[in-house]
C-alpha cells in the first residue's frame, strides 16, 4: 500500500497552550485518574475539557491497566497474552475521584482482557454503579470491547445504570481483518450493540467508524444502513492517523468537506446526532452533544 506522509494543513493543529495544560494537571491533583485525554495529549481537550459549562464538560478514562491481550493494527496500546491483575479497589477511587472532580459527563473505556472470564465486565459495571451512587447527576458513557461475543457480559454493563453504550465498529466490514484484532469480527460488533439496546430499551448506542483507511463510499453507506438498522443512535467519523510506522499506513487524508458531507448524510438517514471532523475521537465533546441532542 502506498503510504502518504505528508500532512494535509487541516491536521496541523497547535499544541494546547501550556496554561491549559497547567489547569488540567492541577484538577487532576492527587486524583490518581488515568485520563486518556491527557496521556494521549489529545487535541481536542480544550474543547472537551473547557467545554461551555463544567456540566458538559467531558473526559475519558481508561479503567483496567494499560496492557491489552488483543493487537489491533491501528492502536498503539501496548499487548500482552497476560496483563497484571485488575485492582479491585479502581472501581472505588474512580468514583470517588470523579466525584471530586465534577466533571457533567465521563466516558469509561478500556483495553481488552481477553485473559479474564467475563472480560472484565464485571469490573466495568462495578464502577458505573459506584460512579452513580457517589455522583448520581453525572452522565456515564461505557465505550467496551466485544467481550468475545458473549452478550451476556455486555447486557450486564447495560444494566448498570450507564447513559450511552458505545462500542467501535472502526471501519467497513470488507476492511475489519486487516484493521482489527482477528478476534474482532464486524457482526460480532453489530451483536453487541444490538444486545445492548436490547437489554435497557431505550438506552442511547453509539459508534466510531475511522475514515481513510481504504474504505469506498458505498461500503460506508452500507456501514451506515446496518447501524440504522439495529437502532444505533449515535455515529462519529475521525481521520485514522498512524501511530507508529509499524501501523497501518494512512490511504487517504480525508477533506473536512468529506467529513461535514457524511455528517449530513448520517443525520438525514436518522441517526440523532453525529460528530465528523479530521480530529474528532468518539468521545469528542460527548457531554455537550448529550446534551443538547437528548436531553433537550
Ligand atoms: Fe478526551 Fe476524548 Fe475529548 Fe480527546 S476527544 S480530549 S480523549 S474526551
Ligand atoms: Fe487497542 Fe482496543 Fe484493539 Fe486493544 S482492542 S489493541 S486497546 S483498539
Amino acid at each position: 500500500q502506498k503510504e502518504i506522509t505528508r500532512l494535509p494543513s487541516w491536521l496541523k493543529t497547535p499544541i494546547p497552550d501550556s496554561s491549559n495544560y497547567k489547569k488540567i494537571k492541577n484538577d487532576l491533583r492527587g486524583l490518581n485518574l488515568h485520563t486518556v485525554c491527557e496521556e494521549a495529549r489529545c487535541p481536542n481537550i480544550s474543547d472537551c475539557w473547557g467545554g461551555s459549562s463544567k456540566s458538559q464538560a467531558t473526559a475519558t478514562i481508561m479503567l483496567m491497566g494499560d496492557t491489552c491481550t488483543r493487537g489491533c493494527r491501528f492502536c498503539s496500546v501496548k499487548t500482552s497474552k497476560a496483563p497484571p491483575p485488575l485492582d479491585p479497589h479502581e472501581p472505588e477511587h474512580t468514583a470517588e475521584a470523579l466525584s471530586r472532580w465534577g466533571l457533567g459527563y465521563v466516558v469509561l473505556t478500556s483495553v481488552d482482557r481477553d485473559d479474564l472470564a467475563d472480560g472484565g465486565a464485571k469490573h466495568f459495571a462495578e464502577t458505573v454503579m459506584k460512579i452513580k451512587s457517589k455522583a448520581p447527576g453525572m452522565l456515564v458513557e461505557c465505550l467496551t470491547g466485544d467481550y468475545a461475543g458473549d452478550l451476556e457480559m455486555v447486557s450486564l454493563v447495560a444494566r448498570s445504570g450507564l447513559d450511552v453504550y458505545a462500542h467501535n465498529v472502526e471501519t467497513v466490514e470488507a476492511l475489519t481483518p486487516q484493521v482489527r484484532d482477528r478476534r474482532a469480527k464486524f457482526r460480532q460488533s453489530l451483536a453487541v450493540l444490538e444486545a445492548a439496546k436490547a437489554a435497557r430499551p431505550g438506552l442511547i448506542t453509539k459508534t466510531s467508524i475511522m475514515l481513510g483507511l481504504g474504505e469506498d463510499e458505498e461500503q460506508l453507506w452500507a456501514t451506515l444502513r446496518e447501524l440504522r438498522r439495529i437502532d444505533v443512535d449515535v455515529v462519529t467519523f475521525g481521520q485514522y492517523m498512524r501511530p507508529t510506522k509499524r501501523h497501518m499506513p494512512v490511504h487517504e487524508y480525508v477533506t473536512p468537506e468529506a467529513f461535514e458531507l457524511w455528517r449530513q448524510r448520517a443525520l438525514d438517514m436518522g441517526f440523532l446526532y453525529c460528530a465528523s471532523g479530521p480530529l474528532v475521537r468518539s468521545s469528542y465533546k460527548a457531554g455537550e452533544a448529550f446534551i443538547e441532542n437528548v436531553l433537550k
